[in-house]
């Protein structure tokens, strides 16, 4: 086993540049991470959990949701999901009752795969399929002769958040909670998860035959998170099982049924076409194989779907048990053969017309993708410099707000006049008096700029379109403080001084025709040394007739990377070739020095 880190505590949202910080990368190897995953964001753009926890899978960290405050426990709602939409504008007369989709979540090592497995084993007839166990990453089973849909996702053990364990489309969660271990970190998210998900849980109290089992623990710290066991007078089923031993599993399901009763579990099988990726990957010999859950419509063979960035027609379809089969209606899992490209777990999926439309729909997605990695006019005074460096930025933008009228003016003047004398431009977009408010930051958003205040206050409103856009408000109570911050950003805008370092000093002993430089000097080095990737000065008396790059350092007929004191070699310049014998030359480089 190897020794493991804690995990690294991660808020719902975060920002690109918070998470490089806490991940402990740059943050432009966090961008990288980011886009070889499909997602484009620049560094002030803020990337919720699920998105930092699949990067850091990428770089090689665990994180985990802080455990929110129980006000913030649901993330904000905005906009509602397109399936739901698409899901509201089904007829209500059409709507039929479909299976549950079932989602097990629960702390590493607690249960879920022995109890997914358990689940499986005991309801499902696998042989008379082949013996071949795992086709697709999810099943279904029969309970008192009603389905169930078992999402299955082994591969994403380490992901609690139901959208990167391609889960989003499940109607119900069965939290696993080791009766030995009690409540751990990824059960705090998971809980937390399925709340912002507004998914109902059911709780199973795992490993019930441990003799060190204490499920009057679980459930006690269970309702200090807000779960409260029905038996306590509360609203959440507990079962206690042991998936090891199968004890209890049919109360389990039980249970999983009588949840799902009291929910809106209904789809139209012969509306919309849509559902979840629940995982994907290439399969040798079979291309891109996707398991999904279709949660609307029959999904039939020859259908053109799209997912995300991905599209393909179906060319096969196949049931849990890896059967061919040539429709799949609402909560059926299916594998499905024909994507192009891999789409993402956790991404919607839908039926289009035809390829024709659906190539369409990626290439605007792609289009609008690309859109988004034009930088957004976000800035920061600390990262200022960095984003002139990238070409970015040509000027820093100021919105300045002060406090009384009289302060107004000198305050914007000793800004312009330290700007004075650096290179880059200083531009004060707007100056006011009274507190800092949403209007001046939607327009700092706007233009990328920084908001300065002298003596006054940022007030809630422009606070918070402040964290929502990503820009940076200073405050001061000293006017030395807030030029002195200013004069730091311009010194970081200024040009790094560069500085030459001589290399060595060599005479010309002679002047040869060669074709490629026109002339070439024979030469001895005097003083230290003469390298291929550096520049050349050529002197002759006091006065440089030349200044530029090698072209060519030769010994002999070889081409050397460096010759050094007291050896002769042969020197061609690019775009000089009057060498005269006595001239000087000197070696050297260009060095930037570090800004003090
Ligand atoms: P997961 O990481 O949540 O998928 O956990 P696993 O299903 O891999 O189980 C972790 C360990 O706990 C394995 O060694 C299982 O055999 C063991 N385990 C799972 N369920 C039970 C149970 O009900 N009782 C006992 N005694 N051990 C169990």
């Amino acid at each position: 086993m190897m020794a493991k880190q804690e995990p690294i505590e991660l808020p719902p949202t975060i920002t690109v540049r918070e998470l490089a910080q806490k991940l402990n990368v740059t943050p432009i190897e966090l961008i990288k991470t980011l886009m070889s995953v499909g997602v484009m964001a620049g560094i002030n753009q803020t990337i919720d959990f699920e998105t930092a926890e699949i990067v850091a899978a990428e770089l090689g960290k665990e994180v985990r949701l802080a455990v929110p405050e129980a006000e913030e426990e649901t993330e904000a709602v905005g906009e509602l999901p397109q399936w739901r939409k698409w899901l509201m504008a089904e007829p209500e007369a059409k709507l039929q009752p479909r299976p549950p989709v079932v989602a097990v979540l629960g702390h590493v090592d607690h249960g879920k795969t022995t109890l997914l497995d358990a689940i499986r084993n005991t309801n499902v007839a696998e042989r008379e399929a082949g013996g071949i166990t795992q086709h697709i990453s999810a099943y279904q089973i029969e309970h008192e002769g009603r389905p169930i849909t078992f999402l299955d996702t082994p591969g994403h053990a380490a992901f609690t958040s139901l959208r990167a364990r391609g889960a989003k489309g499940a109607d119900l969660v069965v939290l696993v909670v080791a009766a030995d271990d009690g409540v751990m970190p990824q059960t705090r998210e998971a809980i937390a998860h399925a709340k912002a998900a507004q998914v109902p849980i059911v709780v199973a109290i795992n490993k019930i035959d441990k003799p060190n089992a204490q499920p009057e623990k679980v459930r006690r710290q269970l309702a200090d998170l807000g779960l409260v066991p029905q038996e306590w007078g509360g609203d959440t089923i507990m079962v206690e099982i042991s998936a090891k031993e199968r004890l209890n599993l049919d109360e389990l399901l039980e249970a999983i049924l009588l949840v799902a009763d009291t929910a809106d579990i209904r789809a139209n099988p012969q509306g919309r076409v849509f559902g979840t990726v629940i995982e994907a990957q290439v399969k040798k010999g079979q291309g891109v194989v996707a398991t999904l859950l279709v949660q609307n419509g029959t999904l039939r063979v020859g259908d053109v779907l799209v997912a995300g960035t991905a599209y393909g027609k179906v060319r096969a379809l196949l049931d849990f048990r890896g059967q061919r089969i040539k429709e799949a209606g609402p909560s059926t899992p299916v594998g499905m053969l024909g994507f192009h490209d891999i789409p993402q777990a956790g991404s919607l999926f839908f039926k289009v017309k035809n390829e024709k439309e659906a190539r369409k729909i990626v290439e605007e997605r792609q289009e609008a993708a690309k859109q988004q990695t034009t930088p957004t006019p976000r800035m920061s005074l600390e990262e200022f410099f960095q984003r002139l460096q990238e070409g970015e930025v040509k000027e820093l933008r100021l919105v300045v707000k002060v406090d009384v009228q009289g302060s107004l003016e000198p305050v914007v003047r000793s800004i312009e006049e330290r700007a004075k004398h650096s290179e880059a431009e200083v531009r004060i977009l707007h100056a006011d008096v009274g507190n800092i408010t949403e209007n001046d930051v939607m327009l700092a958003a706007a233009s990328g700029a920084v908001v300065v205040g002298f003596n006054v206050k940022a007030d809630a409103a422009a606070r918070r379109v402040a964290e929502q856009e990503g820009v940076s408000i200073r405050t001061y109570r000293v006017i030395y403080n807030l030029l002195d911050d200013i004069e730091k950003a311009l010194k970081g805008l200024l040009e790094p001084e560069k500085q030459e370092v001589v290399l060595g000093e060599a005479e010309v002993l002679a002047v040869f025709p060669a074709s490629k430089f026109g002339k070439v000097a024979g030469a001895r080095v005097r003083r230290g040394v003469f390298r291929r990737n550096a520049r050349v000065r050529v002197l002759r008396g006091d006065t440089v007739v030349f200044d530029g790059e090698i072209g060519s350092l030769k010994r002999f007929q070889e081409d050397v990377r460096e010759v050094r004191e007291g050896y002769e070699f042969g020197l061609g310049l690019k775009g000089f070739k009057d060498f005269q014998v006595g001239d000087r030359l000197i070696c050297y480089t260009i060095e930037t020095v570090p800004p003090a």
